[in-house]
């Protein structure tokens, strides 16, 4: 059989990949706990599931526009006017079928083979194999100070004659970093100085820790025009717990969201007529489940924190929003495949890979799940590592002796 040489570049999600093992697991009854998920366990807002059903008994779902049904749009309009303070029109909204489509097009509209794209490390696992899969070169830079939050100078850094864009991911995953104000309008200049797109994937700018609203990237823009090449990305399926209703949108230039429209268009006809429907109620719904979502993460992320701070071998920068954070374990385990598998095998707890986010030493661990979850997982993950546990673990229902050291 032969691929293409384009798909022979592209890798499973290492994410997804992990949900089914966890699931695998979960269905043959075994006390796994996944540390490693992406989607905040609360139901799916009221307001969206009745929008939904309405439609559906009503047994007529058809196509709609490529780029989303009005209904939508305006629901997007306005939540850019209330969280972006900009005024646009259905000419620069694009829904798609999740923010994930969305960004996948808007890089298709944007760069040619061997563009460059730079995104700061730890980054979201998927923007390599997403820049790869248009022929252009996914460029991760390192943060110099060693944190998670890079500075302008990093961007410049990686800047070469065939850079075409940034990406830039906060709050962040898998860091569960905020961007301060500073760098988010340091980076948005510096990409209009150099006329760079800059892709602001904002999927969890509701969900920050502490108050406060979120940093607003076209706060720091000078050029509102159609040359603008600021693409917002945002979407329903982190803030309204929605992630299996594939919901997201762009926010950009009307000549960019054309040829974005024109490229979906070809691709899916545009999402599904119902879950836009869905979405609609979500972002014009009571809004009352975001903040529940919020305080139930901040809470959850304090609980992780406390008992991750009671291992010797751990480095952490305390995440400030999502609903990751993403210790250093290195000094257990350089390698953090072989860490997550042991944790696996031993422990019966699922993490992901620092690896797959460009950071190896480090794992990713979500608090998206219950108190229950954290507490067990974590006290699990200790038992493991801390060469002073105890000698034996019930886990499940079993008694597990621990015969390494
Ligand atoms: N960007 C980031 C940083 C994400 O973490 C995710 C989901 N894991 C997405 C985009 C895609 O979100 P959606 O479910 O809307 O496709």
């Amino acid at each position: 059989m032969t691929i293409s040489l384009i798909a022979k570049q592209i890798g499973q999600s290492a994410t997804l990949k992990l949900n089914s093992t966890a699931a695998a697991m979960q269905a043959k009854g075994e006390p796994v706990i996944h540390l490693g998920g992406g989607e905040p366990k609360s139901k799916a807002p009221l307001d969206a599931v009745l929008q939904a059903a309405a439609m559906l008994r009503s047994a007529e779902v058809r196509y709609t526009p490529p780029d989303g049904t009005a209904a939508l749009k305006k629901a997007i309009i306005r939540y850019t006017e209330e969280w972006y303070g900009k005024t646009v029109t259905p000419k620069h909204v694009m829904a798609s079928s999740g923010a994930k489509q969305a960004l996948m097009v808007a890089l298709q509209t944007i760069l040619d083979p061997n563009d460059e794209v730079i995104f700061p490390t730890p980054y979201w696992v998927s923007y390599p194999d997403m820049a790869k899969l248009v022929g252009a070169i996914p460029v991760p830079v390192r943060p110099a100070d060693g944190s998670f939050t890079p500075s302008v100078q990093d961007i410049e850094r990686a800047v070469s004659s065939n850079t075409k864009a940034v990406i830039l991911n906060s709050p962040n995953n898998p860091s569960g970093a905020v961007y301060p104000k500073s760098v988010v309008a340091d980076i948005v200049q510096f990409c209009e100085a150099r006329g760079l797109y800059l892709i602001m994937d904002d999927i969890y700018h509701r969900l920050i820790f502490g108050g406060g609203r979120p940093v607003n990237c076209c706060e720091f823009a000078k050029d509102h025009s159609e040359s603008s090449k600021l693409i917002i990305i945002n979407g329903v399926s982190k803030q309204y717990a929605m992630t299996g209703f594939r919901i997201g949108w762009a926010v950009a230039n009307k000549n960019i969201i054309e040829v974005m429209t024109n490229i979906q268009g070809h691709q899916t006809s545009g999402p599904s007529a119902l879950l836009q429907h869905a979405a609609v109620g979500a972002i014009t719904g009571v809004q009352s489940c975001v903040e529940s979502l919020r305080t139930t993460l901040e809470n959850n992320r304090n609980i992780m924190m406390q008992q991750l701070r009671s291992f010797k071998g751990v480095r952490i920068i305390e995440p400030g929003g999502t609903f990751y954070c993403f210790p250093d374990f290195s000094a257990y385990e350089k390698d953090s495949v072989k860490l997550a598998e042991r944790l696996l095998d031993k422990a019966q707890v699922v993490t992901v890979p620092g690896k797959e986010f460009g950071l190896d030493g480090h794992l990713r661990l979500s608090y998206c799940g219950t108190i229950g979850d954290v507490k067990t997982g974590i006290e699990r993950i200790k038992w493991v590592l801390d060469p002073d546990s105890p000698s034996e673990l019930t886990i499940g229902e079993r008694r597990v002796v621990r015969d390494w050291t």
